[in-house]
This record gives structure tokens, sequence and C-alpha cells, in this order.
């Protein structure tokens, strides 16, 4: 049941089909291009996208702008402390300055960091450190049909094998992504962390938990997870986030706000040495790039991400826009994760090879059929890698309602009854760093 009422509304309009035609050429059959006056649906991110409550808004006005010792800052403290348990925490712009912040603190040259799986991001700081990250996902994450409850686990098998291999010398950090967002955001079970605490103690390592979406995490493992069936939420992420030396956390997931993110941990020493990190690259530790009334905003989405009433409407939401999906034919991740659902668009136009993206030519039929804007995680993201051809459509926080979420199937039908005629693309512009290009290039379709 949802469990809220608007306050405030944003109106939304399809543009014609003429005009979705021409703007999706004008934009290289690149939806990052797009304005999104002209989406109709933006199902691009959860990132930063989400709605804010009228307790978020009513903190955002009594915000405190004062440089040091802030106010708003106490306000952020106590929040950490009670829905994370962590007392030190260093405020960050968004989650990739925490990544900074932490990883630049934690990694030197030569390092190997596993993780479950890294997110783009992080995988950029650990690289940018000159560490190497190592994925460590379990088998079932890469059958889209496994029915497990948590195939967002790391494979502590996988994780021994990388340190056998390198050395635990090498290997001073582990991280675990919770939920896990490269695989199809699917969860983490509590007791899976608390097997790589054990084993990150076996060979001396600091602990790191991504918790972006740590809430989203904890209402699966409370369904899910024979131990806490039942559990409340909120003891639930303590618990899980209870095993972390640190976390990195971006406020535009679970903090349900639009920008900021933070460092968290119990370490008084680690906590000295990420404050001077922060001063260089973010500012003061207790503003951190943020204004006073974002930080105190974030301090109450912490408290309200863990509430009941929200959280399971949240991940029920994303659930019932999968079956959506299914049930008009869309091959779907299964299950469906905690932010996004994930088409297999390699499945649906099995008649493009992944050399014309079969995932990108999906996303541009969805903007010409419905104005809606999904993203492409397949061979256009993710050159020369042996990825399946996913397209994701993230689900912004207490944003779009059932009706939204039809108009999507019932465009992701329509494209499937026209697969046949959906042609492929090629790339004609493309910037020099391809790990970026798919924000950038430029595209045609293949004339067929
Ligand atoms: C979004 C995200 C980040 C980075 O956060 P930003 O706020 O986008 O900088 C890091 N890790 C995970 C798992 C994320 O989903």
């Amino acid at each position: 049941m949802v469990a809220f009422k608007s306050k405030m509304v944003e109106s939304i309009s399809l543009p014609s089909r003429d005009r979705r035609e021409r703007n999706l050429e004008a934009a290289g059959y690149n939806v990052f291009n797009l304005d999104a006056d002209e989406v109709f649906i933006d199902l691009l991110t959860d990132s930063g996208t989400g709605a804010m409550s009228d307790a978020q808004w009513a903190a955002l006005i009594r915000g405190d702008e004062s440089y040091a010792g802030s106010r708003s800052f106490d306000r952020l403290e106590s929040a950490v402390a009670d829905v994370m348990g962590f007392s030190h925490v260093i405020p960050a712009h968004q989650g990739r300055g925490a990544e900074n912040v932490l990883y630049g603190t934690l990694l030197s040259s030569g390092d190997v960091v596993p993780n479950n799986t890294h997110f783009d991001t992080t995988r950029a700081h650990v690289a940018n450190q000159g560490g190497e990250p190592v994925d460590c996902p379990v088998e079932v994450a890469f059958d889209p049909d496994a029915d497990d409850p948590f195939k967002g686990n790391t494979s502590l098998a996988r994780l021994r094998e990388v340190v056998d291999d390198v050395g635990t010398e090498r290997v001073p950090l582990i991280v675990q992504t919770i939920t896990n967002n490269s695989t199809a955001g699917q969860p983490v079970s509590v007791e899976n962390t608390r097997r790589v605490r054990e084993f990150a103690d076996e060979i001396d390592a600091t602990f790191v938990v991504d918790a972006c979406r740590f809430a989203e995490n904890a209402a699966f493992v409370s369904r899910r997870e024979a131990e806490f069936v039942g559990e409340d939420v909120g003891a639930i992420a303590r618990e899980q986030l209870s095993y972390a030396d640190a976390v990195v956390m971006s406020g535009k997931k679970d903090g349900l706000v639009n920008a900021g993110g933070f460092v968290a941990t119990d370490d008084p020493d680690l906590y000295e040495r990420c404050k001077e990190r922060a001063i260089l690259y973010e500012g003061f530790p207790t503003y951190g790039g943020m204004a006073g009334r974002d930080i105190a905003a974030m301090a109450v989405g912490l408290r309200e991400a863990v509430e009941e009433s929200y959280v399971f409407d949240r991940i029920d939401a994303v659930d019932e826009f999968g079956s959506m999906l299914a049930d008009v034919g869309v091959p779907v991740y299964e299950p469906v994760g905690g932010h996004a659902v994930y088409l297999d668009a390699g499945t649906a136009l099995s008649h493009l090879p992944c050399e014309v993206f079969p995932g990108q030519a999906f996303v541009c039929e969805l903007y010409r059929e419905g104005g809606v804007r999904g993203v492409e995680l397949g061979s256009f993201a993710f050159p020369d890698t042996d990825r399946p051809e996913l397209v994701r459509l993230a689900v912004p926080r207490r944003t779009y309602h059932r009706e939204h979420f039809e108009h999507v199937a019932e465009t992701a039908e329509r494209v499937l009854e026209k697969r046949e005629r959906v042609s492929g693309l090629e790339i004609t512009s493309e910037p020099e760093i391809a790990e970026l290009r798919h924000f950038t290039a430029g595209l045609e379709p293949i004339p067929s």
C-alpha cells in the first residue's frame, strides 16, 4: 500500500510522435542527449531523482549554513548514529566524493581490492589510487533466470582465490556493495556480510560496506533471510552495517535527497586520517561540500529510509513494475532487484548481434514509442566485455505511480510487437575515454 499522498506536483507530458522522432535523431540516438522536458517517464537513474518528504523540506528551510559545527551537522551525526550505528561521519558532495576521501586514505599503488561487484565510480576510484579492482560475485549473479534470494552476495571462494593469488599484503581492503548495484540491484544476506567480515579479520584487512542502498537491502533481508524474517528493517540495517569498519554512502540513493553523501566509521584513527583528505577535496569536515540545508534534509531522509511503510512500498513497487513488464512478454532479470528492473534486450531483439547494440536499440525504441527513457548497460556501455545486453529501467523514489509503470509496460509491449523491424545502431562519433562513451557517443541506425 502506498504510504504517501502528493502535496506538490510537477507537470509532465508526452511529446508528439513526430517530435520524439526528431529529438531522437538530434540526440544522436543517445538518450543522455535528450532534454529532460522532452521525456515523459524518466527512468535513466534512481540517483538523486526522488521526491523529498514534507519533513525533509521543513528541515531544509531550517538548515544551518555555518561553516563549522553547524546544527545541521549535529542532526546528521545523530541520524547516522541511530540509523547506521557509526559515531563519526564526514559529509561529501556525493557518493564518489566520499569514495575519494575513504579510498584515497586507505589505498596505495599496487593494492588489490575485492568487491562483490564494483560500481563504476568505485572501480574508477580504486584504479585512480593505483589499485586493482577485482569483482567477486557469486556465479548465480550472471543467470537472469536463477531463483536465488541473494544473487548480490560476495563469493567467499572467489575472495579466497584472489587473496591466495596475490598474497594478503596486497589486499588491505575488502568492499561489499549492498544492494549490488552493478548486479541488477540484487541484495546481500547478513550472513554473507558476516562471513566477509570474518575473512577480512583473517587476513587483517579493513572491511568497507558501500551502503548506498542499505535500507532496500535490509527490506529484502527481512523478507528472505530465515534468521531475520519479520524482524524490524531498522534493526537489520544496523546489524548488517555493524560488521563494517566504515561505510561510503551516496545520499542520492537511500539518503532520499537530491545531493550529498558521506563516509562513516567508528574507528577514531581512520576518522582523523579521512578528515585531512576531506578538507583537501570536499570541504571542512562538518559540511564536506554540502549546503547545511541539504545535510539537514539528508539527516531526515536517512531516518525515513528505514521506515517500513516507506521501504516495503519501495521494493514492492519495483517488483510490481517488473511483473507488469514480464506479463507483456519482456525478458526480465529475476528476481527483480531493489531500485530498477533490468531487461534482457539481447533476447528481446535476438535478430541483432551485440556489435549493433541491441540494448541501445531497445532504449531508443522505448523513447520513440512512449517517451520513456532508460539506459543501456550492455555492449555499448561496456565495450570489450562479455556481458548480457541489459537495459536498466531505474525507479526514482516516491515519484511515479502505477499508471506510469503501466504506460512503460505498454510501451515495451509495442516495441516487442515491432521487434523484427527494429534496426541496429552504429557509432558515428565517440570520446577518447572508451569507458565513458555511452554518456556522449553519437549513433545512427543501420539501414536494413
Ligand atoms: C551511486 C553509487 C555510488 C556513487 O555515488 P554518487 O552519489 O553517484 O557519486 C557509489 N556506489 C554505488 C553502489 C552507487 O550506487
